[in-house]
C-alpha cells in the first residue's frame, strides 16, 4: 500500500481532531523514519517528544518481547515485577522525596492524578493556578489547566477555581495565591506555547513561595523530562524539587504511560483513584528499559552536548529571513519566526526533515536524544535552506 492508499482509508474514519498529512510512517530507526513508499525522513519530531530513545531502540525490543512472553497485563490490586522495577529505576533517577508513585496511561491522566491528589490532601483548599500559555492535556480536568481558549471554550464549563498568572513572574504568583490555593501548576519550559523559558531563578522563588505558602508545587515535566532538555527532569536545573511531578511522553519510549510522582506524606486514600491499564506490565518493562538506557548510554551528556551544536547552527539562522530567535536547552529547541511557521514546517516536511510547529510563530526541532551528529548537522542545513 502506498501513502495514498492509506491516507484515504484513514480518512474514511476521520474524527475531525487532527489536521493530517497525506503521509503515512511505517517504520523507524533511530532518528530516521521511513513511509509507506520508502522515503527517507529525519524524525525532529519524536513524536512530540514521546520517543527521546529513537525509534525501535534494542533495548526496548528485547523488553517488549520478553515482557509480551511472560505477561502482558495484570489486575490492578496485585503487586508485580515489571511494575516494581520501574518504580525503582524512576526513584533512582527522580528527586528522592517523591515516593508515592501513581502509574496512567498518559500525560493528561498524569496532570488528573496530580490534580485530584492536591484536592484531596489539601483540607477543604480546591483551586488552582496555572501560567498564561500553559498546556496540560485535554481532558476535562486537565484542560482547566490549559490556557488557549481554542482548545477548551467549547467544552465549558470546566473545573472551577483556576487562576492564571504570567509564566515567568514570581511576583504575580504571589499576588495570586490565597487561602484556597491548593496546588500551583507549572511547566519548568513552556513547550506547546512555543518553547517558552522562564528567567533564571525563578522555579527557585517559586517553589519558596509555595512553601512558605503552604501551597503545593505540581511540576509538569511531561515534555522537559526523561533527558529532553539534558537533564533527567528541567527541575533540577535549579534543584527545585516540587511536591508532585507529572511525567509521561518519552518515559516509555512511546508506549502509553503516565505517572504522577508525588512526595510520599501525600497519598490517596483507598478508592479515591485508579486506571485499569495502570502498572502495565508491559509498558512498565519498556520505562525500566527506557531509563536504564538514558543512563547506561549517557543520553542526557549526548541531548545538552549534541543539543548545544544543534543550536549554535540554528542560531546562525537569527536575524536571517523570518528566524527572529532560537532558544532552548538540550534537544528541546524552538525558532521564532516573525511570520505563521505551516509553509516553513511543510517545506521542510518536503526535503524529508519532520519539524513541527507550536504556538503562532514557533517551530519546534526535537531530535531523538540518540541522534547522530552528520545527521543533526544535515538537519540544520535542511532547516536553514527552508527559512533562507
Ligand atoms: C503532551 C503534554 C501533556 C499531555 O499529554 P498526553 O499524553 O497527550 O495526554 C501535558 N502536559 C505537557 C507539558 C505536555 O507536553
Amino acid at each position: 500500500m502506498t501513502s495514498q492508499d492509506i491516507a484515504n482509508i484513514e480518512s474514511r474514519f476521520d474524527s475531525g481532531a487532527y489536521a493530517m498529512r497525506r503521509i503515512a510512517l511505517v517504520r523507524g530507526m533511530g532518528e530516521m523514519l521511513y513511509d509507506a513508499d520508502g522515503k527517507e525522513y529525519i524524525d525532529c519530531i519524536s513524536s512530540h517528544g514521546s520517543s527521546n530513545l529513537g525509534h525501535c531502540h534494542p533495548r526496548v525490543i528485547e523488553a517488549i518481547r520478553k515482557q509480551s512472553e511472560a505477561m502482558i497485563s495484570c489486575p490492578k490490586t496485585f503487586y508485580n515485577d515489571r511494575s516494581a522495577a520501574l518504580k525503582e529505576a524512576l526513584s533512582s533517577v527522580a528527586p528522592t522525596s517523591l515516593r508515592n508513585i501513581f502509574l496512567s496511561n498518559s500525560g493528561t491522566e498524569a496532570v488528573e492524578s496530580a490534580m485530584k491528589l492536591a484536592r484531596s490532601v489539601s483540607g477543604g483548599k480546591k483551586n488552582f493556578i496555572s501560567a498564561i500559555g500553559a498546556f496540560h492535556g485535554r481532558t476535562q480536568g486537565a484542560l482547566s489547566l490549559t490556557w488557549n481558549k481554542k482548545y477548551k471554550e467549547f467544552c465549558e464549563p470546566l473545573v472551577p477555581g483556576v487562576k492564571y498568572v504570567r509564566f515567568g513572574d514570581a511576583a504575580a504568583l504571589a499576588q495570586a495565591i490565597d487561602e484556597n490555593t491548593a496546588a500551583v501548576f507549572l511547566e519548568p519550559i513552556q513547550g506547546e506555547t512555543g518553547v517558552r523559558m522562564p528567567p533564571e531563578g525563578y522555579l527557585r522563588e517559586v517553589r519558596e513561595l509555595c512553601t512558605s505558602k503552604g501551597v503545593l508545587l505540581a511540576l509538569d515535566e511531561i515534555q522537559t523530562g526523561m533527558g529532553r532538555t539534558g537533564l533527567m527532569f528541567e527541575c533540577m536545573r535549579e534543584k527545585v524539587t516540587p511536591d508532585i511531578m507529572c511525567i509521561a511522553k518519552s518515559l516509555a519510549a512511546g508506549l502509553p504511560i503516565g505517572a504522577m510522582l508525588a512526595r510520599e506524606d501525600l497519598r490517596f486514600k483507598p478508592k479515591e483513584h485508579g486506571s485499569t491499564f495502570g502498572d502495565n506490565p508491559l509498558v512498565c518493562a519498556a520505562g525500566a528499559a527506557t531509563i536504564h538506557a538514558i543512563v547506561d548510554e549517557g543520553l542526557l551528556e549526548r541531548a545538552e552536548k549534541e543539543g548545544a551544536r544543534l543550536m549554535q547552527n540554528l542560531k546562525e539562522l537569527e536575524g536571517k529571513g523570518k528566524v527572529t530567535q532560537v532558544r532552548g536547552r538540550g534537544m528541546m529547541i524552538g525558532v521564532e519566526l516573525a511570520d505563521a511557521p505551516g509553509k516553513y514546517v511543510n517545506a521542510a516536511i518536503e526535503k524529508g526533515l519532520l519539524v513541527f510547529p507550536a504556538g503562532e510563530t514557533v517551530i519546534r526541532v526535537y531530535p531523538p536524544l540518540v541522534a547522530r551528529r552528520e545527521v543533526l548537522d544535515r538537519a540544520a542545513g535542511i532547516l536553514g535552506e527552508v527559512l533562507a
